[in-house]
């Protein structure tokens, strides 16, 4: 399995090619637009990794280029924390999933695993669910038992952290660093806070709850209540 890098930060690329090179890929690496441009049209890849930000020529515009030829290559970009925009934009424009930085190397293998799995077949499932819960995320779109559910952008990014590892507890520690980009601070509930408010917004009118506190340890999502 052949996969492109296109990323300017030599720390990050250096850091996926190690990775994914040791997880059995073969990794091609390019450090800015024209290059990738040129690798992602003319070589045989099985996945491409797209950084948005790139000198000469955008992630955007490598894209839009392979979409327009109707080259179907999965594409996972990366993008800076908190665009909603950049993450819209991406799907509308044929990206099949995205990562945003920083992120876990498990994460990107796990993703890089699924999308390899899903193939060339048109990625058109940009919804998570679970139970009767629906998060799309491409339209940024919450719908419980069919009912519309507004979220802030950092309650978005709580749910989607909790639908992407459901069944797995979730250590405060990762939800901060992942969501709010901190390092944990044990004198701050703005964890517990949040989860309080997404509860009220998606659990509290609902059966099953779907959002569980694992005493002493953190968060998780999932289905069935005896925790
Ligand atoms: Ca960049």
């Amino acid at each position: 399995m052949k996969i492109l890098i296109v990323e300017d930060e030599a720390k990050i690329r250096e850091y996926l090619r190690q990775g994914l090179t040791e997880a059995g890929f073969v990794v091609d690496l390019a450090r800015n637009g024209l290059d990738g441009h040129h690798l992602a049209m003319t070589g045989a890849y099985d996945l491409i990794i797209l950084d948005v930000l790139l000198p000469d020529l955008d992630g955007w515009r490598i894209l839009r280029a392979l979409r327009e030829v109707g080259h179907k290559v999965p594409v996972l970009f990366l993008t800076a924390r908190d665009s909603v925009d950049d993450r819209v934009k991406g799907l509308e424009l044929g990206a099949d999933d995205y990562l945003v930085k920083p992120f876990a190397f498990a994460e990107l293998l796990a993703r890089v695993r699924t999308l390899l799995r899903r193939g060339t077949a048109p990625a058109t499932d940009t919804t998570l669910k679970v139970a009767d819960l629906e998060l799309d995320l491409m339209r940024r779109r919450i719908t419980r038992a069919g009912r519309r559910i507004q979220l802030t952008a950092k309650e978005f990014a709580l749910l989607e952290l909790l639908l992407r590892h459901r069944d797995e507890v979730l250590p405060r520690s990762l939800i901060a660093s992942q969501v709010w980009d901190m390092n944990f601070d044990s004198d701050t509930n703005v964890i517990d806070v949040a989860i309080r408010r997404l509860r009220a917004k998606i659990d509290d009118d609902f059966e099953p709850k779907l959002i569980h506190t694992v005493r002493g340890m953190g968060y998780m999502l999932d289905t069935s209540s005896e925790i």
